[in-house]
């Protein structure tokens, strides 16, 4: 039982942390991280997995690597009490719309979603396989689609023949899914108001970035797609193009159709057109005149707008413009661009309150705004770690 009356704890290691893991293809990304303070026992990313030269040979040894680093920084994993492990599973299918306790049949049900999350989810799975050998407590998988798993059927369906569509489960699924349920939540806290009574649009600007339209708590709407590709501008991804852009790149450049693919995703967006990925450079290099990077910039606050316009006409009004991840919380040009002229619509920011750095969540509209516009760190971490504890505490 969780009572308000509960006192703070002043002796964290008493509480049982988590281990949340989020193992991707090459590296394995750990928090250990107790629920219900957000107290961080530990972190770190073991990375090149796989790729000789040193680095561990699979996700089994990358686990041993990462315990080994635990206690150097003097946590011994046997001795905090470990109460779970949280996974990251990036794609969900259909099938999935909240976390789960991981048996033999979720893991054969997240292999059988491998043609969907080619990238992504086998990373998942050797992770989920070799935490479940390495530690005997439950494993709960938490997966990135499944805050939209509800989304209406009109903001879910591409046009396409029914039949294929059904057949090879073509539909928007949506990620980043843990971040955008986690902030449109934490809003609602930074406001003092139910989270159902808030219609909310809220962009997550990271390397990925993707943004969504929450009314009442529940996601209606969603900037990515059958993949991570669609929609706004990202560090290495187009977002989205003519779906036409495939075939005449085919025809016309003689790429084959994975290499069409690899172009999109890893060399394309920010990078494509500044020839970097990390914002912080784009902005430093516009600001010293640099046309490319100038350009990037405009295009990605462009395509930003668009979705923020569009989520508006989907909500029909609008409480609050939420920024979260490392862009948004860091970058007041971008906040300050994505709002410039939208006055008409109610959306400003002051200027004092965007610049202002911090790392609290924090309203940047000026007072009397009709719509709100804020900026709330995400944590998936600490999201992840309170969606396993409550897969527990359900039995
Ligand atoms: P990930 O999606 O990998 O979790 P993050 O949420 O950490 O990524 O976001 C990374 C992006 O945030 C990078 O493009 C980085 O340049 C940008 N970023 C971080 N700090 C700043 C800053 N102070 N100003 C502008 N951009 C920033």
């Amino acid at each position: 039982m969780t009572e308000s009356t509960t006192p703070p704890t002043t002796e964290p290691t008493t509480d049982q942390p988590v281990l949340v893991l989020n193992a991707g293809s090459s590296s394995l990304k750990y928090q250990l991280v107790v629920p219900e303070s957000g107290h961080v026992l530990a972190s770190g990313t073991v990375e090149r997995i796989g790729e000789g030269g040193g680095g561990p040979a699979d996700h089994a040894e990358a686990l041993q690597q990462m315990q080994q680093r635990l206690r150097d920084d003097g946590v011994d994993l046997q001795a905090v009490g470990l109460r779970a492990v949280g996974h990251r599973v990036v794609h969900g299918g259909p099938d999935f719309s909240d976390p789960v306790l991981v048996d033999d049949e979720v893991l054969s049900r997240v292999r059988d979603l491998v043609p969907l999350a080619p990238l992504h989810n086998p990373g998942a799975i050797t992770g989920i396989e070799a935490a479940q050998e390495a530690y005997h407590v439950p494993q709960v998988a938490v997966f990135d689609t499944a805050f939209f798993s509800d989304l209406p059927a009109a903001a879910a369906t591409y046009a396409l023949p029914r039949d294929l569509a059904r057949e090879h489960r073509l539909r928007r699924y949506g990620f980043h899914g843990t971040s955008h349920r986690y902030v449109a939540g934490a809003t609602a806290d930074l406001l003092g108001r139910p989270l159902a009574d808030l219609d909310q649009v809220v962009l997550h600007l990271g390397n990925g970035c993707s943004a969504s339209a929450v009314h009442g708590g529940r996601a209606v709407d969603t900037s990515m797609g059958l993949t991570p590709l669609e929609g706004l501008v990202m560090g290495t991804r187009s977002g989205d193009v003519d779906p036409g852009l495939h075939a005449f790149l085919h025809r016309e450049a003689g790429l084959s159709l994975d290499e069409v693919d690899e172009l999109l995703n890893k060399r394309s967006g920010l990078q494509g057109l500044a020839g970097v990925n990390d914002f912080r450079e784009v902005v430093r290099r516009k600001d010293a005149g640099d046309d490319d990077a100038r350009l990037a910039f405009d295009v990605f606050v462009h395509r930003l707008k668009h979705y923020v316009g569009a989520y508006l006409a989907q909500l029909g009004r609008l409480d609050v413009l939420v920024f979260t991840a490392g862009i948004g919380q860091n970058s007041p040009p971008v906040r300050a661009a994505v709002v410039e002229g939208l006055g008409g619509l109610g959306l400003s920011v002051d200027p004092e309150r965007n610049e202002a750095r911090s790392s609290e969540a924090r309203v940047i509209s000026p007072d009397g705004s009709p719509v709100t516009v804020a900026v709330v760190p995400t944590n998936e971490e600490l999201a992840i770690a309170r969606q396993a504890a409550e897969v527990l505490s359900r039995g």
